[in-house]
């Protein structure tokens, strides 16, 4: 396997409840340092994807029943996720989960668990403020006061607290303005350009998906239907009729 790949997931199944086959055998590949897209409608296997690789699933009552999962060649499965963001393998949810009663600031340290040392944390700390200015701002105040965005940001930044090596993204656009949403993107992109972060995200926003990504994966009903270099995904004639509403 060429060792620019950092996460490999071959042929995963999942099913949930014993019965529910929603997976059905899952390919893709990450490479170090790209930002790939996970594409598709509602429904489609997006989170369960994410979900399987960070070993979330059996709180959704989920297991992966075929295939493996490898982070730099090493079998992943059967690890914690606590384990796996000790590893750097770090999910930001969908709907952003930041603690509603705790401060920006308070938030962002959660994300530091795993980190030992008071100097990583408060240089990990200094970084999510430089690349997010809006928390630095709003470090005061309690999540449940801050915007849609601001707490998208949060979420983020708290996954960045772990010192990741690939951040696992679920709709990151979730209910948020457009203006916003191109904000998030733009600040993904610059982790990934300048501290070589690299990004799995789920969207369904197939059009900013494949602006700010490198590679893209496209599910229909727990298969890859399509993937490819995003720009080639982009000027393709059925994914700009069925995804990116043009004909
Ligand atoms: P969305 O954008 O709506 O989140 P998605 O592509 O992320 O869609 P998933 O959330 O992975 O899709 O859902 C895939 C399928 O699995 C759907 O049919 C969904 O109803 C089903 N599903 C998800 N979670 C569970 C669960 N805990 N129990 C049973 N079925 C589930």
């Amino acid at each position: 396997m060429d060792n620019s790949v950092v996460l490999n997931v071959n042929g995963i199944e999942v099913i949930y409840n014993h019965v529910i086959l929603v997976l059905k055998g899952v390919s893709l590949q990450v490479r170090e340092g790209s930002i790939v897209a996970l594409m598709g409608g509602n429904g489609a296997g997006k989170t369960t994807t994410l979900r399987a690789i960070s070993n979330l699933l059996a709180g959704e009552r989920g297991a992966v029943t075929k295939g493996s999962i490898e982070l730099r060649g090493e079998r992943i499965e059967n690890l914690t996720p606590a384990d796996l963001v000790q590893r750097g393998v770090v999910q930001v949810m969908e709907g952003r989960h930041c603690f509603a009663h705790l401060t920006i600031e308070e938030n962002l340290l959660t994300g530091a668990y795993t980190r030992h040392s008071r100097a990583e944390v408060a240089a990990n700390l200094e970084k999510v403020y430089n690349y997010f200015p809006r928390l630095k701002t709003r470090r005061g105040s309690q999540a449940a006061y801050t915007s849609g965005g601001e707490q998208q940001m949060c979420a983020i930044g708290r996954a960045l607290m772990a010192s990741p090596s690939i951040v696992l993204l679920d709709e990151p656009s979730m209910g948020l303005a457009p203006q916003i949403v191109e904000e998030v993107f733009s600040i993904v992109k610059d982790l990934n350009s300048r501290e070589r972060v690299t990004f799995l995200l789920a969207e369904q926003n197939t059009n900013m998906a494949l602006r700010y990504s490198d590679y893209g994966y496209i599910l229909e009903s727990g298969r890859v239907v399509m993937d490819g270099p995003a720009a080639d995904l982009a000027s393709n004639e059925d994914v700009k009729e069925f995804y990116l509403g043009v004909g």
